[in-house]
């Protein structure tokens, strides 16, 4: 396809991970496609992230989407580059009271009854597999085929595979205004698709009017490599809590080993805080919870700390399909802090919807128009 092209199919604004996955998707199914970034493939939020591949269930529509990415990441992983760094470690939702146990317990029989592979471990079994957590611990699920990835590798494999089925790339190019068929640019020039795929994370607020999308920050600290120490993801089952269930600033312990044998620790959350800066006595909090389960972490060589916005909606489901202001601009964004794990099945529930397919997952709960009584206001 022809780089100075003015006319496609469908453009996708945004080259983080969702963007780059459904331009890879549309052109795959034979859409004329554009993908646009202003800066390049993966730089935004993509490369702030965990990269933790995770089933989660705090609704049905989040198993469906989470379970169905996980299936499509399974089934890729063996043929992916090996910067991807695809490492099939498993999550260990850690149990720290009976209470906790009680909740792995009903966790494990709802996860079995969709076939998706978890194993209660004992106390015991914990400290074999994971011998530097503390030992007081009740247990946990061991949920074994999640894994971890290096995101921005990930967005840039799917943008460079969308440009080897075809895609045009419009890379360092700002879009100012998108229009009904028309995307005009920062530099003055324009582009007509048929239709406009928003992917432009938290930025697609500027874009858009009146987007359900906010910001949700996140804290993570990265140390020098420890091989061995830790071996699965580690989260504690009170994250869940803290990560849904609240609008409160909150802390959790969730400690990632990368395959360098680096150790990633996080996690923070606080709603609407827009300026990126370190929040010194947040993140020393967080690194207490980590050091409290895991206390050689006190020790270790801390390299860096960073924060990024996580575009997050109200109901916790992400924005995928046609938007509420205009049948021909989709939406792919409101990923929150799980745009890693689930990028493949959005990027499939788009390409499907697009191309008039049947879905692999019902799309309906994912649709941005659940929204549409906060977001009528029309778009030129
Ligand atoms: C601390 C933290 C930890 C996380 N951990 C995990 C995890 O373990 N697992 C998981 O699944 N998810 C995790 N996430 C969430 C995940 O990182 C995001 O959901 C995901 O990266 C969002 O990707 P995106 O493509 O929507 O956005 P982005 O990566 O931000 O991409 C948007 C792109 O749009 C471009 N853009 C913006 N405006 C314009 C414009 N006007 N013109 C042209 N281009 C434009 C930007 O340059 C950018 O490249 C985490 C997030 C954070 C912050």
């Amino acid at each position: 396809m022809n780089p100075a092209l003015t006319r496609c199919d469908v453009a996708i604004v945004g080259a983080g991970i969702i963007g780059s996955a459904c331009a890879e998707a549309c052109a795959a199914g034979g859409l004329n496609t554009v993908l646009i970034d202003s800066d390049f493939p993966g730089g935004g939020i993509t490369a702030c992230g965990m990269g933790h591949i995770v089933v989660m269930d705090d609704s049905a529509a989040q198993w469906a989407l989470t379970a169905r990415s996980r299936e499509l990441w399974m089934r890729r992983a063996a043929s992916l580059p090996d910067d991807i760094e695809y490492d099939a470690c498993g999550t260990l939702w850690i149990a720290a009271n009976r209470a906790e146990m009680d909740a792995v317990e009903e966790k494990v029989a709802m996860y079995r009854q969709h076939d998706v592979h978890a194993q209660i471990l004992n106390s015991a079994e914990l400290a074999r597999a994971e011998p530097d957590l503390i030992s007081r611990l009740s247990g946990a699920l061991l949920v074994r085929d999640d894994a971890v990835i290096y995101p921005p590798a990930a967005a840039q494999h799917f943008a460079a595979n969308a440009a080897t089925l075809g895609a045009v790339m419009r890379f360092g190019q700002r879009v100012q205004v998108i229009e009904p068929g028309r995307i005009y640019f920062v530099d003055g020039t324009m582009l007509d698709a048929e239709r406009i795929v928003v992917a432009a994370g938290l930025a697609s607020n500027d874009l858009l009017p009146n987007l359900p999308l906010r910001a949700r920050k996140g804290h993570l600290v990265i140390s020098d490599r420890y091989p061995g120490r830790v071996r699965h993801q580690l989260v504690e089952l009170g994250y869940l809590h803290s990560a849904h269930a609240s609008d409160a600033d909150s802390v959790a312990f969730n400690v990632q080993p990368r395959r360098n044998g680096q150790i990633l620790i996080g996690s923070s959350r606080q709603f609407d805080a827009t300026d990126t800066a370190i929040d010194a006595p947040l993140l020393a909090h967080m690194l207490e919870r980590a050091v409290g389960f895991l206390p050689f972490l006190r020790d270790v060589q801390v390299l860096r700390s960073w924060t990024g916005l996580r575009p997050a909606t109200r109901d916790g489901l992400p924005l995928i399909g046609p938007s509420a202001q205009h049948a021909s601009i989709w939406l792919a964004t409101g990923h929150e802090g799980l745009g890693i794990t689930t990028a493949t099945a959005t990027a499939e529930l788009i390409a499907a919807q697009l191309l008039g397919r049947t879905c692999a997952i019902p799309p309906a709960p994912y649709w941005p128009t659940r929204f549409a009584s906060e977001t009528t206001h029309a778009v030129a």
